[in-house]
């Protein structure tokens, strides 16, 4: 988890070569273009954040290795024709959204709510030869070398108003994953993307029309405003009439002459669809639990359940169900039959963790607290393991997992944030609280304290230094009256006078002891 600081500096690192920027050719346009990403780069930070990434986007979707065998397959396929080698990578994730993603460095990700849309496996080509131009065409590296993963950045902000995703609430070295995948590309970028996507399938011996019925399907998805359909493909990938028209005029040239692979297609995703009223009554019972409709939740989770007992991630709505009813024990059962099908998921050890907690098993949750956070770093396992170091006396540890969960978002960084601050308002109230000071008519010094923290504070003593006319410095100590809440301000009489003319810059204040008293 310290590594999020060293993340971080190595994408300030990557910001401060700008300086450096070189002349690179594109390995898929063969245009000049200023660059200071290297492959090198590329491939290290996709890398870095694939995992994270992945997390929190639903996680790998493990139920049916087949359908994960198909993706890479097709996947493969066109990896072999692209213009520029580059370790490729794909994985099929647990998501309802229908959605894909390229990392620079060519990690991929696919949801299955995407792969039930597709009619055919060259309209799964058509996505995924999209995505590897993205990322061979150094698209997204172009997006950081100008700066643009801030929009990103805001999108998220956007993106968690409407949804139950846990973008928001992961700490910030693992945020920078998020603005990758939801950065949006340029026109030119969408444009380049889609016609080099063409020439690849159609090299891989794909039906290049199959990208035309593709960007129908999803103007039709679009214009339907389906739930969620705003935060998956189309924030990124905005289809449009224009876009259908370009793919038509490049499929009439390459020619309609490859494989479309329809039955191939439906048979692989047989399964899924098979599975998909499962998949339906888990998404509402998502819904139902962000409205705190916990009846609501607790009948389309056993539905789910009874539908499909094999897959995890119904264990894990359970166990986020009974955690929320205070039912521990029953949070725990739920979450050890996710695990048991699918470990590799941070949402099921954290879920776990946080249910010892409300048990008071505070070796066995900190232990899965950890799993989880290794997994995907969020607020809510850091300050959860913060809070364990405080309560077991190592203060130093403490203070790295409240730091890290207080530069999220969320309650749990707030309670991190105000843990932090009771935590140091003892040993620097100056930080915390302000002072200033100013004579009346009469020589009579008044002090004005303000406390600026989230809590509660008292026993507040402010020291008064006076520089005097012999250069010698007087002090003095003032205790401040009364207690002062939060973001409170008082005004009162020090109950020292002195000559009416002092200039005000002679008297300095500053506060020397506070208690916190909430
Ligand atoms: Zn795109």
């Amino acid at each position: 988890m310290v590594n999020q600081g060293l993340r971080l500096t190595h994408w300030v690192t990557l910001c401060c070569v700008l300086l450096l920027a070189g002349c690179v050719q594109n390995p898929v346009t063969g245009a000049r273009e200023l660059g200071f990403i290297g492959t090198a780069d590329e491939v290290a930070i996709g890398r870095q954040h694939y995992g994270p990434t992945q997390q929190m986007e639903g996680g790998e979707y493990v139920l049916e290795p087949g359908l994960s065998n198909y993706v890479a397959d097709v996947t493969a396929r066109l990896a072999r024709m692209s213009d520029r080698e580059l370790p490729y990578e794909i994985v099929v994730l647990n998501s309802s959204v229908p959605n894909a993603w390229a990392l620079p460095g060519g990690k991929m990700a696919i949801n299955r709510g995407l792969l039930l849309e597709l009619d055919s496996e060259a309209e799964l080509a058509a996505v995924l030869a999209h995505e590897i131009i993205h990322a061979a065409a150094r698209h997204g590296a172009r997006n950081i070398e100008r700066g643009m993963l801030l929009e990103g950045a805001m999108l998220i902000a956007a993106m968690a108003a409407e949804d139950t995703s846990y973008l928001p609430f992961v700490v910030v070295g693992a945020q920078l994953g998020a603005a990758l995948i939801t950065q949006r590309y340029s026109r030119d970028a969408e444009r380049e993307a889609d016609l080099y996507g063409m020439e690849l399938m159609h090299r891989a011996g794909y039906d290049p029309y199959a990208a035309v019925t593709l960007q129908e399907t999803f103007v039709r998805l679009s214009e339907d405003r389906r739930s969620n359909w705003l935060s998956g493909l189309f924030a990124s990938h905005p289809p449009s009439a224009e876009r259908v028209e370009n793919n038509r005029a490049t499929a009439a040239r390459l020619g309609s002459n490859g494989e479309l692979g329809r039955e191939n297609h439906q048979q692989a995703i047989a399964d899924l669809r098979r599975r998909a009223p499962a998949f339906e009554a888990a998404d509402a019972a998502r819904t139902a639990l962000a409205r705190n409709d916990l009846p609501g939740a607790e009948a389309k989770i056993l539905q789910a359940i009874e539908l499909e007992p094999a897959e995890a991630s119904f264990h894990g709505l359970l166990g986020e169900l009974r955690l929320r009813q205070r039912r521990p024990k029953d949070a725990i059962t739920a979450f050890d039959r996710a695990i048991e099908r699918h470990a590799g998921y941070f949402g099921y050890w954290q879920g776990r963790g946080l249910a010892q907690l409300q048990l008071g098993q505070r070796t066995a949750a900190r232990s899965d607290l950890e799993r989880g956070a290794g997994l995907l770093p969020t607020a809510v396992a850091m300050n959860a393991l913060g809070q364990l170091e405080l309560a077991a006396g190592r203060q130093r540890q403490a203070r790295e997992y409240l730091n890290l969960a207080a530069g999220a978002g969320g309650p749990a960084a707030e309670e991190a944030r105000t843990t932090l601050v009771r935590l140091d308002l003892p040993t620097a109230p100056e930080r915390f609280i302000a002072s200033r000071s100013g004579l009346d008519e009469r020589g009579r010094l008044i002090i004005e304290v303000s406390n600026r923290s989230p809590l509660t504070t008292g026993a507040i003593v402010v020291e008064v230094r006076l520089l005097q006319e012999d250069g010698r410095v007087a002090q003095r100590r003032v205790n401040v009256p009364g207690t002062l809440a939060a973001n409170q301000s008082r005004r009162f009489q020090s109950g020292l006078t002195l000559p009416a003319d002092t200039p005000a810059e002679r008297v300095a204040t500053r506060v020397i002891s506070a208690r916190v008293l909430d």
